[in-house]
């Protein structure tokens, strides 16, 4: 299958066999590939999109590479929290003030394509309902 869903579907299939390693934003984190970054605390980083997908679309991710939302224990939940209030924080530094989409894929149906978690933030257009 072509396109962002194929991606993905090829992408889970070579993360269930890499069993977690470090993806390609451990290699933002550390610096090693450049990204435009919005912000950074010690436990999360915030950066541009490659391909947005909206006039505004950053990516917010934590330091520890959680591979998946549905790889989450309780013991996350101050973490993910944390995300969130960022990305919201963020949003209005953006100027969403119109509103905004969050979102985050999980595997191969949710069209996951990087296995490190990561909180979609769009926005700067008006966006539709349900999301394909
Ligand atoms: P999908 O690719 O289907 O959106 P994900 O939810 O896993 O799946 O999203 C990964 C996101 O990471 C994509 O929006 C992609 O454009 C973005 N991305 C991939 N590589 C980079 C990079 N080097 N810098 C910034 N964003 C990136």
């Amino acid at each position: 299958q072509d396109g962002e869903v194929g991606k993905a579907q090829q992408a889970a299939a070579a993360g269930e066999k890499a069993g977690g390693q470090p993806t390609i934003f451990s290699k933002i984190i550390d610096r090693t590939i450049p990204a435009t970054i919005l912000y950074e605390d010690d436990k999360c980083l915030v950066f541009r999109d490659v391909a947005p997908q909206a006039p505004v679309h950053f990516l917010v991710i934590p330091k520890r590479p959680i591979p998946r939302i549905s790889h989450v224990v309780p013991q996350d939940t101050e973490l993910l929290g944390h995300l969130m209030v960022v990305a919201a924080r963020m949003a209005q530094a953006e100027g969403l003030a119109d509103g905004y989409r969050l979102v985050i894929n999980d595997g191969k149906h949710g069209a996951q394509s990087v296995y490190h978690l990561h909180l979609h933030v769009l926005g700067g257009r008006q966006m539709g309902w349900p999301p394909g």
